[in-house]
């Protein structure tokens, strides 16, 4: 029995090596486009890889995924984080977790996981064929395919794996083959901010900010970091996550709110009171509120069109609730995006209604499965788009190697 797997990627490889383990009777293919296999795990998490991260309730554990978090948690029951830790230890893999809770190779090296990959699937017997262009993929009777490769070569199987991750190739195989694809797009990224209150800024960090963007309920709360070119850091990337389809179709142009304290308006406005009550006589440029950093707090000072050397005692009404409001609620301008340390997914993909998440296997073309990226899946950074990858390659391997 043929199992043929298209993308030599994170779950075109784990697929391939747990199905070949399991069912010793299968024989796999793995056809990569490329010359190399596993090129994002190589660059993955700064050439560490964040294999998974140390999150152990599948209910939690959905949180972190702004699409497919409810078809994910069956899934997860079956094969989550702790899973991914005792499967690479047992293959020889240490993984230790760091305090943001993030889990890498312990050397440190995303070559250990790619060195793995490629001894296991040797040892397993698996046939990895690199530089493998597949000119069309067809339905070969009910439940079997026939690929034929640009070298004339035709390959037929039982099963077929697709993993292409975000490959345009590989969504319009699912479409030719009967599927419907969530239109592709970036998630994951930082914004361009070009405003003169951020000028300077660049590096600092405020730990309990809120984000929201305006005209939608979309709010994020958590540290923001202020870069060169605009805003980055956990609440912005959060945003761009969960606002992915939205930026998309603002063209990237957006307006943001940034409460930059996290505190609610009526106790931002009280403290003010406070410290004109109780510092008349200090300039309030001087001396800022809730532990605002200094650069931070002048350059809202500024905004507010309050003058440097004036002091709490002549704050006027008007100017209190402007500086409350810069600090609560201050607009800004996305006028871009860039990506997040070289690290961006994309949100789009086939339609997880099409797909048997028991099984990963696709309900409209029998004997066909999906795997990572490809799917209408995408999670946080941390490790979370990894395990995706592993989880549905696992449950789709088994699912495969029974069924031969
Ligand atoms: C720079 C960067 C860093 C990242 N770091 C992390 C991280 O640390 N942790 C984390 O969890 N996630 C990380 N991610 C996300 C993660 O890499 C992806 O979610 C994951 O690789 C998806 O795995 P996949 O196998 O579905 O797709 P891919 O890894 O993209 O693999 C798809 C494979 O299919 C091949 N292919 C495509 N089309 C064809 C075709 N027509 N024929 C044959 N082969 C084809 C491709 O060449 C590729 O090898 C990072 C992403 C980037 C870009």
């Amino acid at each position: 029995m043929n199992i043929v797997v298209v993308g030599g990627g994170a779950a075109g490889f784990f697929g391939a090596v747990v199905c070949a383990e399991a069912y010793p009777h299968a024989r796999l293919i793995v056809l990569e486009k490329s010359a190399k296999v596993l090129a994002k795990v190589r660059v993955s998490g700064g050439g560490r890889c964040n294999v998974t991260h140390a999150c152990f309730d599948p209910k939690l554990l959905v949180q972190n995924y702004p699409r497919g978090a409810q078809a994910l948690l069956g899934p997860f029951h079956r094969f989550q984080p702790r899973d991914t830790v005792e499967w690479f230890e047992s293959h020889g893999v240490a993984l230790k977790t760091q305090s943001d809770g993030c889990l890498f190779p312990q050397s440190n090296k995303s070559q250990t996981i790619i060195e793995l990959f490629i001894g296991l699937a040797k040892k397993a017997g698996v046939d990895v064929r690199t530089n493998a262009m597949i000119a069309s993929v067809e339905r070969n009777g009910s439940s079997g395919f026939c690929l034929s490769l640009q070298s004339g070569e035709r390959i037929i199987c039982d099963r077929l794996l697709m993993t292409t991750g975000s490959d345009p190739q590989g969504y319009q195989w699912a479409q030719d083959l009967g599927h419907c694809i969530e239109p592709p797009v970036p998630s994951l990224f930082t914004f361009t901010v070009p405003d003169n209150r951020l000028k300077g800024l660049a590096g600092l960090v405020m730990k309990n900010a809120q984000v929201r963007l305006v005209g939608t309920s979309l709010c994020q709360t958590g540290p923001i970091l202020v870069t060169h070119w605009g805003l980055s850091g956990p609440a912005i990337l959060k945003l761009s996550a969960w606002g992915a389809r939205v930026f998309h179709e603002r063209g990237y142009q957006a307006r943001i709110q940034i409460n930059w304290a996290g505190f609610d308006l009526d106790i931002i406005q009280r403290d003010m009171r406070r410290f004109k009550t109780f510092y008349p006589k200090k300039t309030i440029a001087a001396h800022r509120l809730f532990d605002l950093p200094h650069r931070l707090w002048e350059s809202l000072v500024r905004a507010a069109g309050i003058n440097e050397e004036q002091r709490w005692a002549d704050l006027k009404k008007t100017q209190m609730i402007q500086l409350a409001n810069e600090v609560f609620e201050g607009v800004y301008n996305v006028t871009g995006r860039s990506t997040f340390q070289e690290e961006y997914v994309t949100c789009g993909g086939v339609r997880l209604n099409e797909v048997n998440f028991k099984t990963m296997e696709s309900r409209v073309c029998p004997g066909l499965y999906f795997a990572g990226e490809i799917l209408d899946i995408d999670g946080m950074t941390g490790g979370f788009n990894f395990q995706n990858a592993w989880t549905t390659a696992w449950v789709a391997a088994h699912a495969m190697g029974q069924a031969v």
